[in-house]
């Protein structure tokens, strides 16, 4: 067993965590991982607990596979890494063809990376050197949606919108036109109880068409100068899991091939089978012009990311070498050999164990599970698509009141759960659940229980 005091001093004076005030976490008794079995990750005093967050959302088919495993280490017997910058590599190549299969629509063509950053930001620079070479320099600029979250890097954050987690780096970002998105949570907020429950449906419409009425009013004036609309398809998982009504992504699609803007589709968080299908896209028939993977890429092994687009967009780049057309961008691990061979062993198992049919049967669970959570008088909204999952809360349902920014309750709920032997993470005032999809329905349930049972009985 590791020294975990003497882990736990070194990890104090070194290592500055991310998404973390770190004077805090310097005075809290801290878990060290050291080991993951299965669906369960175990810290270095022996403790077992549930992975309730997929290890921050790429874990697919739990820890320590043997078949992943293997193929890394396979991989690793003939070589780790080589660069693409001018050379090619058998598994980047196969794990290339396999994407551009099951991705939807027409993409063709892969651009690696190492993280959904980064393939957001080369999604961006794709979009602006198409319209660049294609004539259209003044297509340059980008619409996004109100909470989306695309990654930290400054494209990325340019196109997301968190006063919370950018305002120090307003100053570095480029400007963009945020659009509102249909989002039911907020309409619960601004209506008595039990409204929402009962005009479910007819309010989704209504604010389905405000917000796509917007977005075309957004295009009327801005689409000569805008390279493209991004979305998180579905489901805005950093935003504290807002699901969108249907309709609404297909409703983007249309006005974006209307106005003649691409539709890049950051399915960072949602691919791979999270909510329910491969890709979110899938639910709604989209085709995106440019799509962005990571995450759950490499079944949450090894960092890899993947930007794709048609076979249009990649022409634009393509020229003699004087043509100034290539695209100049890369990162020294780009398309890394081993995590291609874990992601090619990703998607085998996601055939073999027909992870998608199993995703939505826990997806019931989920539901029927949840349930219950609705009478907590606390508990203001419980919501999810397949495994993305959020329960909100607030001061009390029938006011649909929010906590203020101070609350700590859902931290000290996400908290109060470790010792049951249960690791998950809010977002704010939302506790975000995010089982490992291939999750087997005892240790699911076993989950379920204990976020119930903590939620209903905290000491409010
Ligand atoms: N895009 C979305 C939708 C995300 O949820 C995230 C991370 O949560 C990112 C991009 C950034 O990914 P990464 O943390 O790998 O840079």
């Amino acid at each position: 067993m590791a020294d975990s005091s003497r882990l736990l001093q070194l990890d104090c004076d070194h290592v500055w965590h991310p998404f973390t005030q770190m004077k805090q976490w310097r005075c809290a008794d801290q878990l060290i991982i050291e080991r993951g079995d299965g669906f369960y990750l175990i810290d270095t005093n022996g403790h077992r607990y549930i992975d309730g967050v997929s290890s921050l959302w790429c874990n697919i088919h739990g820890h320590n596979v043997p078949q992943i495993n293997q193929a890394i280490r396979d991989q690793l017997d003939r070589i780790a890494h080589t660069t693409l910058l001018g050379l090619a590599s058998p598994p980047s190549i196969e794990l290339a063809g396999r994407l551009c299969h099951i991705t939807p629509g027409s993409l063709n063509k892969v651009f690696y990376s190492d993280a959904g950053s980064t393939a957001v930001e080369i999604s961006l620079k794709m979009a602006v050197g198409y319209w660049y070479h294609s004539g259209k320099p003044k297509k340059n600029r980008f619409i996004a949606l109100q909470g989306a979250y695309h990654g930290d890097t400054v494209g990325a954050m340019s196109v997301g919108h968190s006063d919370l987690f950018h305002r120090p780096f307003e100053s570095m970002a480029f400007a963009c036109t945020f659009v509102p998105v249909p989002n039911p949570c907020l309409a619960i907020h601004e209506m008595p109880a039990g409204v929402w429950a009962s005009e479910q449906e007819t309010l989704n419409q209504s604010l389905l068409d405000q917000c796509l009425n917007e977005l075309t009013a957004t295009l009327k004036c801005q689409a000569h100068q805008t390279a493209a609309i991004i979305v998180e398809p579905v489901m805005q998982g950093a935003a504290g899991m807002v699901c969108q009504p249907p309709g609404f992504i297909r409703g983007v699609a249309q006005l974006a091939r209307e106005y003649d803007v691409l539709l890049i589709a950051d399915e960072v968080a949602t691919g791979f089978g999270r909510t329910g299908s491969m890709f979110a896209c899938q639910h709604e028939e989209v085709e995106p012009d440019i799509i962005c993977l990571a995450k759950g890429l490499t079944g949450g092994y090894l960092p890899l990311a993947a930007t794709i687009c048609s076979d249009e967009i990649e022409r634009a780049f393509c020229g003699e070498i004087d043509d100034c057309r290539t695209l100049y961008h890369g990162h020294t691990y780009t398309g890394n050999a081993l995590a291609c061979a874990a992601a090619l062993a990703s998607l085998d198992l996601f055939e073999q164990n027909d992870l998608i049919n199993h995703i939505n049967q826990s997806a019931v669970i989920v539901s029927d599970c949840l349930e219950i959570l609705r009478d907590c008088p606390h508990v203001l909204d419980v919501r999810h698509r397949g495994l993305m999952i959020g329960i909100e809360l607030g001061q009390h349902q029938t006011t649909a009141e929010l906590f203020g920014p101070a609350s700590q309750a859902a931290s000290q709920i996400c908290l109060a759960m470790r010792p049951k032997g249960l690791i998950v993470r809010p977002l704010g005032n939302v506790i975000i659940l995010m089982p490992i999809p291939a999750m087997d329905h005892t240790t699911l349930g076993h989950m379920l229980d204990i976020v119930v049972d903590t939620v209903a009985n905290y000491p409010w």
